[in-house]
């Protein structure tokens, strides 16, 4: 018998490097292991909306006519809604399964193995994974104080090493900063595709620079219903990209990529403008709740935000990976912990219902440093 490979060897060099990915379990999954119903869990550690979408949602999913037929391709009614709401050209949109979709179809569509992206960290991890994915090189310029995205460095970069894209996220995840348009209009300026992920805009004070891609060559907007809609399960984002750069997303993607459920539950969505906004106030005035609560937690500097979600160093003696597990077990209250070192000493947490934001605050103020205080901080004030 002659020697067959093992079955490793049948994988591409550059994904036999590739780290595993650590993903964020469902609610099935988490309550089976952490031996909780469902509903006593509080999920706060993947930036979902808690309120759900506007009822429309389940009606119009409850009552689809045709899911026995493959979805258009082109998703036309979606695209025309979003045109309209936008103030953009149908043209230049394009919907994914998800914004993620849509990083890795741009990425397929514009990088040779070998080619390069920047990527600005702590920011969202997708960009570097699906570069690697793509057999990308990845020039990492990290951010400066306040998260602010360090220009000389990135135009420095770009002159010297001709990276074909850099990645842009406003609000940032995972601090909930946005860009500032100075920063914004200094990297357009340069001879690089700018992709500017607005996952998070409806929660910030900035509007969305979409419509900036009619007459910029050198823009990518990307959107998402997971966040600000509650549509996270059903898998919808999109993108607005110059006229002449969709031709080639179009020829490249899936055909199918967008499900009946999805579009119908995405175009449901948008025909109750006024529940979003509500629950987007919501979610903002309970940002501010969460953050004053924090800030009265001794062994916890929260970061200002302008996204769904709250930044928080882990100080005083804490180790942020036990408070993310005690949260987790004693509590069945999920935050975020990284595991990469830059980021090993900060917990996420996600903005809640008031409820939420109470029961973490409860389990927070009895997390006692050993030996040391109750955990509650004696001033208000901290920087
Ligand atoms: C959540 C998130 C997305 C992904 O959105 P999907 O539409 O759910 O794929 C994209 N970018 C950032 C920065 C995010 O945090």
């Amino acid at each position: 018998m002659r020697n067959v490979p093992a079955s490793e060897d049948f994988i591409r060099p550059h994904l036999r490097k590739l780290a595993a990915y650590t993903p964020i379990e469902p609610f099935e999954v988490l309550s089976k292991r952490l031996g909780r119903d469902a509903t006593d869990i509080v999920k706060l550690d993947a930036n979902e909306n808690p309120y759900g979408p506007p009822p429309e949602v389940l009606e119009a999913l409850g009552s689809m006519p045709f899911p026995n037929i493959y979805p258009d391709p082109e998703t036309r009614r979606l695209r025309a809604a979003l045109a309209d709401l936008n103030n953009v050209p149908m043209e230049n949109l394009l919907v994914g399964c998800g914004a993620d979709e849509l990083i890795d179809l741009l990425m397929r569509c514009c990088l040779d193995p070998g080619d390069s992206i920047v990527d600005c960290p702590p920011t969202f991890t997708m960009y570097a994974f699906d570069a690697a994915v793509n057999g990308a090189e990845v020039i990492t310029i990290p951010r400066l104080d306040g998260f602010r995205i360090d220009v000389p460095a990135i135009s420095h970069a770009v002159e010297q090493q001709r990276p074909k894209m850099v990645f842009l996220t406003s609000p940032n995840n995972p601090d909930g900063s946005v860009i500032a348009e100075e920063d914004l209009l200094a990297i357009l300026k340069l001879p690089v595709l700018v992709v500017l992920d607005e996952a998070y805009i409806e929660f910030s004070e900035d509007p969305s620079r979409l419509r900036w891609v009619v007459d910029r060559p050198n823009l990518v907007i990307f959107r998402t219903f997971s966040k600000s809609a509650g549509l996270a399960g059903l898998r919808v984002g999109y993108g607005a990209f110059p006229a002449s750069l969709i031709e080639y997303l179009w020829r490249a993607k899936q055909p199918y990529n967008v499900s009946v459920a999805a579009e119908t539950a995405a175009c449901a969505a948008l025909t109750n403008t006024d529940y979003l906004q509500r629950v987007r106030d919501a979610l903002v005035s309970e940002r501010q709740i969460l953050i004053k609560g924090l800030q009265q937690i001794s062994f916890l500097q929260p970061y200002p935000s302008q996204a769904n979600f709250v930044l928080c160093k882990v100080v005083d003696g804490q180790d942020a990976k036990a408070v993310k597990d005690t949260l987790a077990t004693e509590h069945a209250i999920m935050v975020r912990h990284y595991a990469k070192k830059e980021l090993s000493g900060y917990i996420r947490i996600s903005v809640g219902r008031p409820e939420d934001t109470q029961k973490l605050l409860a389990a927070l103020r009895g997390i006692c440093r050993p030996g040391g205080s109750n955990g509650v901080s004696t001033t208000l004030e901290k920087e």
